[in-house]
């Protein structure tokens, strides 16, 4: 896995860190440098960069106040966030 910058991706929803874009084989996922927070790997980097900055400002930060309003913490969110967006 190798991270190269890419300043067209957003920064964090969680953190506010930078984030990065890496190389899984012949996928591209940005990830934050900071809390390992991560968007599911596309086949293109500007199909992964789309969907960290939908992720970031959308999906993720209603999914993040949603479970914290059900009394989950961040680090829990993050957890499930890995195996799958909840419903
Ligand atoms: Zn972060």
């Amino acid at each position: 896995m190798a991270a190269v910058s890419d300043g067209s991706l957003k920064n964090c929803p969680f953190c506010g860190a930078r984030a990065e874009m890496c190389v899984y084989g012949r996928a591209y996922g940005a990830v934050c440098g900071s809390c390992g927070a991560e968007a599911m790997p596309r086949p293109s980097r500007g199909e992964a960069v789309a969907a960290w900055n939908r992720r970031a400002y959308e999906k993720l930060e209603e999914a993040v106040l949603d479970w914290q309003l059900r009394g989950y913490s961040k680090a829990e969110c993050l957890r499930a966030l890995e195996r799958g967006m909840p419903e």
